[in-house]
């Protein structure tokens, strides 16, 4: 995995020289090292304990393959009470700690170095509790996103937070990194949907903040600070979770359309009429689902003609299938006929709404196959969009002639993931090169429009350049005060975020 983009990976090692294994270079030969290992290993026992080089590599190799990571050895405790003894022998020991959920990550923020231990949550997968009535669910860090989905579900409630990973992913993965999503446009981010957390801070306590209230105003909101804080300030151990009503009905449609103007414009008017039960827009341009079709079996576009952009729209509500379907066809009509649409082709099944889904969600998988691609995720205020696409797509073809600019995402949420693919037959490694400059581009003319350089995904490791760049120094500096106020030696994540 870390070998089959050998460009990125050196240019990311350039960049990354001072940010893994930095905390105590000389601890592996150190006495006091090997003890703090016996002693986290009693803690957790043999079935929490991993350091066979072989059985460490999921947790140690990422995502996409441009860290190079490594580890003294995988802690998987399995109770709140074993991560704060954990934490507790970390913290006297200047040991650092880098917290992991599921390692679906985009940011090298689960990386850990070669003088650090992985403490993995996967062993803390248990719901605590599930309050129908009061729509919360209270579950440990280390349930996967999909399994918390289904539990909802068979208790008749929804829990929104859904994206490509959720089958792997981790609720506390998904808090640390306030993960968006698929259904952010109307549920919320990971933030929004959290209550309460149980937190381990960096010398071992306890923080039992497990809310269920909707209503507390009681002084900083400690949950707030912890969600997003990528590891650095504390393990989240627990979180109670709001859940929803389960919607009778869902519609689904692929939408054909001629400009980013008219896509505004058709959610806009779904917005309207469904009094906002868009659950999601999601944008694709036209090269993003030729790649998708070209590469990925299975995808298929409906229009006999590729439009320029296609929306996926997703609404739900009612009780009945009879509520919600009229009014959406009744929507989309409207649409046509005031020119906003090209063409609209609405699920007839489950199936097909399903296959609308693998289009947009097999876009990242299939790009992969069209060589290097330089990657943005950015959001602008929703009505900016169309300026952002326009100014950013003519800017990055003017500097970087034949790249091949391939944008999608989440249109409601004005995030777009602006990727950037290589010239056709260019050198894959001559074109990563050119990352830091295609990002600065980018994230100029996002910063100028009032928008942000890290929407969904993060730091971690690998935006830490750009957050000093675009983040005001006085909350930078703030943020710096926050973490040392925390966490003092420094442990939790060391080089992620800050
Ligand atoms: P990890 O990758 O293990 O860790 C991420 C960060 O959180 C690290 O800094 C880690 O130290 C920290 N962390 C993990 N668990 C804890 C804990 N219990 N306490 C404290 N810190 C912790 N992201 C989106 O926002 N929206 C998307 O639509 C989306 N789609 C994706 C699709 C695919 C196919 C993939 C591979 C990734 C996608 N991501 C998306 C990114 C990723 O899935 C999310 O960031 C996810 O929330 C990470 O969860 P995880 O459990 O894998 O965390
Ligand atoms: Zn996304």
């Amino acid at each position: 995995m870390g070998q089959h983009c050998a460009g990125m990976a050196k240019r990311a090692r350039a960049r990354r020289a001072d940010a893994v294994g930095a905390i105590m270079p000389s601890a592996m030969n150190d006495q006091r090292f090997e003890s703090v290992l016996a002693e986290l290993r009693a803690v957790v026992g043999p079935a929490g304990w991993i350091d066979d080089p072989a059985a460490m590599a999921p947790y140690v190799e990422e995502q996409r393959g441009r860290y190079r990571g490594a580890a003294v050895a995988v802690i998987a405790p399995a109770s709140t009470d074993e991560v704060s003894r954990v934490l507790a022998h970390c913290n006297a020991a200047r040991l650092g700690v880098v917290p992991q959920g599921g390692n679906t990550g985009l940011c090298g923020g689960a990386v850990a170095g070669a003088d650090q231990v992985i403490l993995s949550l996967r062993r803390m997968n248990r719901i605590r509790a599930l309050d129908a009535r009061n729509r919360t669910l209270t579950a440990e860090a280390g349930c996967i996103l999909a399994e918390l989905q289904r539990a909802a579900a068979e208790a008749g409630r929804l829990f929104p937070l859904s994206l490509a990973a959720e089958g792997s992913c981790q609720i506390g993965g998904n808090l640390a990194t306030n993960a968006g999503g698929t259904n952010a446009l109307r549920y919320g981010v990971a933030r929004d949907l959290a209550l309460g957390l149980e937190v381990v801070l960096a010398d071992g306590t306890v923080w039992n903040g497990l809310s269920t209230l909707k209503k507390d105003n009681t002084g900083y909101d400690l949950r707030d600070l912890f969600v997003g804080s990528e590891g650095t300030l504390g393990v989240i151990t627990a979180a109670t979770l709001r859940l929803f009503p389960q919607p009778g009905d869902v519609q689904t449609a692929l939408l054909a359309v001629g400009d980013i103007d008219d896509a505004l414009a058709v959610l806009d008017r779904l917005q309207q009429a469904s009094d906002g039960r868009v659950n999601a827009c999601e944008l694709m341009s036209d090269r993003s689902v030729a790649f998708a079709t070209r590469h990925v079996a299975g995808c298929r576009a409906p229009f006999a003609t590729l439009p320029p952009w296609m929306l996926l729209v997703e609404v739900s509500g009612g009780r009945t299938v009879d509520e919600l379907r009229p009014l959406f066809e009744a929507t989309l009509a409207e649409a046509l006929e005031a020119g906003e649409l090209l063409d609209a082709a609405l699920a007839e099944s489950q199936a097909q709404a399903q296959a609308f889904w693998r289009l947009r969600e097999s876009i990242p998988e299939a790009q992969k196959h069209e060589g290097g691609s330089i990657k943005h995720d950015v959001s602008v205020p929703v009505s900016a969009v169309p300026e952002f696409l326009r100014r950013a797509g003519a800017a990055v073809e003017s500097a970087l002639p034949g790249a091949r600019v391939c944008p999608f995402g989440h249109l409601g949420d004005g995030n777009i993931h602006f990727n950037v693919s290589q010239p056709q037959g260019a050198d894959r490694e001559t074109f990563l090169g050119e990352w830091e400059r295609c990002n600065r581009i980018v994230h100029d003319i996002v910063a100028e429009l009032g928008g942000s350089f890290s929407a969904e995904h993060g730091i971690g490791r690998l935006k830490r350049g750009e957050l000093l760049r675009y983040k005001p120094a006085v909350a930078v500096e703030a943020m710096r005060r926050i973490k040392q106020a925390l966490d003092p030696n420094g442990i939790l994540n060391p080089g992620a975020l800050l």
